[in-house]
């Protein structure tokens, strides 16, 4: 074993002991981490902060209610995105990296979910025929 893998080794044998001399508290603790509750809690935190660092409204028309807000992807690829990003926090995560970079003007705006219908029937993003407009 060199050094670096003996120290690697020492660190689990240290978390390992740990584990068991606190078990009730390790319980506990990994329940509430992998808990619904946790996770819907740091998602809607994440989302509050990338909305109000991202303006809080829609750029279309001025919408704040955080209910019907979404980040959109200015340039559409928002579902190969998905597949290379990830959803949810995953995505969360990585718009904050943006934000603290203060890179994410470039390529995501927020919209309502009116407007981003509305953005989407324009771009035919939504296979075609599926809304007809009335004019
Ligand atoms: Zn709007």
């Amino acid at each position: 074993m060199n050094y670096s893998e003996e120290r690697l080794y020492k660190k689990r044998l240290y978390q390992r002991q740990w584990r068991e001399k606190n078990l009730e508290k390790y319980k506990s603790y990994n329940s509430y981490i992998y808990s619904k509750d946790y996770s819907k809690q740091a998602r809607i935190e994440k989302r509050n902060f990338i909305l109000k660092s991202m303006g809080n409204k829609c750029i279309k028309c001025g919408f704040t209610d955080v209910r019907a807000l979404q980040i959109d992807h200015i340039n559409g690829g928002g579902t190969k995105e998905k597949q290379e990003i990830g959803e949810g926090v995953p995505f969360y995560n990585y718009l904050i990296e943006l934000i603290k970079l203060n890179i994410w003007q470039k390529g995501y705006q927020i919209l309502c979910a009116n407007c981003n219908s509305i953005k989407k029937y324009d771009n035919r993003e939504v296979p075609n025929g599926t809304f007809s407009k009335i004019s």
